[in-house]
């Protein structure tokens, strides 16, 4: 079982299906197939699923900005005015860099849900 979940979770972390693992979950850099072109598993099973990627993308922003911030602050000697506007910058910037793993993740963590009162297709 929890080889499993970390199988679901590694596929979405790839941008691939949570399913099977081969389809492509991205048609293009921002937006998703509906279903799975190797298994025809659905990606998003309800309208406005995809909004709770954004908690994952902010949670991956923040720690990326603090993290920073904390690894500035022990090595260098940047001003707060400094670290300031380095990491609001890179915290602006982090939704768009992070877009595409949240969703996959996302997509995974909602396949993983579903898997807990449905037959899982793969199986
Ligand atoms: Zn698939």
């Amino acid at each position: 079982m929890l080889f499993e979940i970390i199988d679901i979770l590694t596929r979405g972390i790839k941008l691939r299906c949570p399913c099977c693992g081969q389809g492509q979950l991205f048609k293009t850099m921002f937006k998703t197939f509906d279903r799975c072109s190797a298994c025809d598993e659905r990606f998003e099973r309800e309208p406005g699923q995809s909004f709770g990627a954004i908690y994952i993308n902010l949670g991956l922003s923040g720690a990326l900005a603090a993290m920073g911030y904390l690894i500035t602050c022990a090595f260098t000697s940047l001003t707060m005015p400094q670290q300031l506007s380095i990491w609001t910058s890179v915290a602006a910037l982090g939704p768009f860099i992070f877009f595409r793993l949240a969703m996959g993740l996302w997509t995974s963590i909602i396949f993983l849900g579903e898997g807990l009162y449905l037959q899982w297709p793969n199986q």
